[in-house]
Parts: C-alpha cells; structure tokens; sequence
C-alpha cells in the first residue's frame, strides 16, 4: 500500500474534535500511514462528518482524480458518502492495508454559467428564483428545444445526489452505476397558459443539458453546486453535461449503494 500511505484528514478543527481524532491519527500512524497537512500531498483524503462534509472535503481538494475520498461518521445517523464510523476505525485500516477493498466511482457533472469555466458537482447543480415571483427557464436537450419552465426552478442531479435535494422533490433514487443525470422541477406552474412535462426525466451521460434565463425580469436566480452558492449575477445560461472526472471511494463488502440507500430511508 505504499502508493496509497498518505493520508489528509478534512475535519471542523476544534479543541473537542481533535481529542476525539486522536485515537484515529495514532492508529493510521502505527499501521504505517503518513498523515499529511496539506491534501496535495495526500492519495487517500478522508471526511470526519456527515454527507455534507463529505462534499466539503471532495470541492475544497478540487475533484482530485488521483486521490481515493472515504467519509467517516461520528453521530449515529447514517451517511450516504460514509461507510465508516469513527468506532470502526480499525476495520478500515485492516481493510486497506490487506488491499480488501474495491473502488467505486460516482459520476460527477459538469456546470458551465455563461459559457464560462465548469463548475463540479457530485450532489447537483440547483437554479432557483431569489425573489417571490417565479422564473422562467427554456430547457434545451442537445438541439431540441424542450420546453419552457416556469416556476421556482430546476435541479440537475447526478446519480449519487439523487437521494440529496432531487428525493425531497420527488426525483427517482438512481443506481449510481448508471451514467447519468436528472432534472427535477421545483414546482412548477402548469395550467392552460404554461405546460411543463410536470414529472423528472433522466438523460443519459451522452446529452447535453441548457438551461436559459428567459428575460421577464428575473434574471438573478441562485445557482446553487452541491452546498454552495455561487456568486454569479446576470445568469444567462447553465450548461449541464456528465463530467469526465468521477469520485473514486472505498467500498467496504456487503456495502453497495442500495444498501447505504435501505440503510438511510427504509
Ligand atoms: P444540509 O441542509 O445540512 O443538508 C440536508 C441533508 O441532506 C443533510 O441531512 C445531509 O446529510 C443530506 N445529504 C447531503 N447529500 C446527500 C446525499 N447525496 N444523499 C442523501 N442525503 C444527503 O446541507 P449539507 O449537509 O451541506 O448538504 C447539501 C445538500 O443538501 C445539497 O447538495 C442538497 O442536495 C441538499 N439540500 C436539500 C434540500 C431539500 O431536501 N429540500 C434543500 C437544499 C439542499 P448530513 O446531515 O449527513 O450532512
Ligand atoms: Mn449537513
């Protein structure tokens, strides 16, 4: 495991956290790992929190390609990007040093605002209305124009942020074997004047997805990428595609996606 010994933590830095990590530096140490402070030097980053850190922890490395991502848990609560626990420390250790581990890699998209550099998302890419009145998006599939939206706004999720924003409205849960990505609506009006498909669709990993303010007035919606807000004004166009980046992390046995999935909702 030598070309997988070094080891970043992305952790809240508090007095209470770190006596809580301790155990876990001193055993990551004495099985020949090299915890590092700076995650460039790292190939194995882990997150100690939940979901939302977890996405923290992969946007503040930048996407990192050459790096495995593993999240830890320290509540009870289960963790979709978390296999781990903070008291099963030890198994993880065991299992990476006995290379008992398999990779799995999640898709991630791609959202470029105003023809402008991309913007990575493992959970989604959101554009909302910031003001009471509605917004009104054209959506474009490839060449084809779609439709015309008109409501609260649009959520484009990737297959593992499926079970994010996209399941509170209503979005399938979607096998992250699956190289794709969906668009849910965030209430939309439809009625004899404004016709919108009304239900989520799923495009494959080969579309190309435009999503274009129409000018009525409205034009400062919110983008939100994962738990972030961009400060973008003027949101002309989001482009959406799949990504040839992926998030690559450790699957423990008897551990796949459906199970996490049983885990945290049934
Ligand atoms: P948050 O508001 O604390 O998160 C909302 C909940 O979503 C948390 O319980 C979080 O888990 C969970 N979560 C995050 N990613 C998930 C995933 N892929 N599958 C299942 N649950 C997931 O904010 P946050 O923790 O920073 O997470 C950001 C995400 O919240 C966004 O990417 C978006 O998907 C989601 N969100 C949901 C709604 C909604 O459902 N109405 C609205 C806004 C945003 P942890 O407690 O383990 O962090
Ligand atoms: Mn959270």
């Amino acid at each position: 495991m030598t070309n997988r010994s070094n080891l970043f933590f992305y952790y809240k830095h508090s007095v209470e956290h770190e006596e809580q990590l301790q155990p876990l530096f001193n055993l990551a140490k004495e099985n020949g790992f090299h915890l590092v402070d700076n995650h460039e030097q790292a190939n194995i980053i882990v997150s100690v929190g939940g979901d939302g850190m977890f996405l923290q922890a992969v946007r503040k490395t930048g996407f990192r390609q050459d790096c495995l991502y593993m999240g830890i848990t320290v509540n009870e609560h289960a963790s979709l990007y978390c296999d781990f626990h903070l008291s099963n420390f030890n198994e993880m250790v065991r299992s990476m040093l006995h290379d008992d581990i398999e990779v799995r890699k999640f898709p991630v998209i791609e959202a470029r605002i105003n023809k402008t550099m991309p913007f990575y998302c493992l959970n989604e890419v959101s554009i909302r209305s910031s003001i009471i009145k509605t917004i009104t998006l054209d959506v474009f599939i490839d060449d084809l124009y779609f439709e015309r939206f008109r409501g609260d706004g649009l959520i484009v999720s990737t297959p593992t942020g499926s079970t994010a924003y996209n399941k509170s409205t209503k979005g399938a849960v979607v096998d992250p074997k699956i190289p794709c990505f969906q668009v849910t609506e965030l209430a939309s009006l439809n009625n004899n004047r404004f016709r919108t498909l009304g239900s989520s669709f799923i495009l494959s990993g080969e579309r190309k997805l435009y999503l274009q303010t129409v000018d009525d007035g409205n034009d400062h919606p919110i983008i939100g990428i994962d738990n972030e807000a961009l400060p973008i004004r003027n949101i002309e166009e989001v482009a959406v595609k799949l990504s040839d980046c992926v998030i690559k992390t450790v699957k423990l046995k008897n551990n796949s996606y459906w199970d996490r999935v049983k885990r945290t909702f049934l």
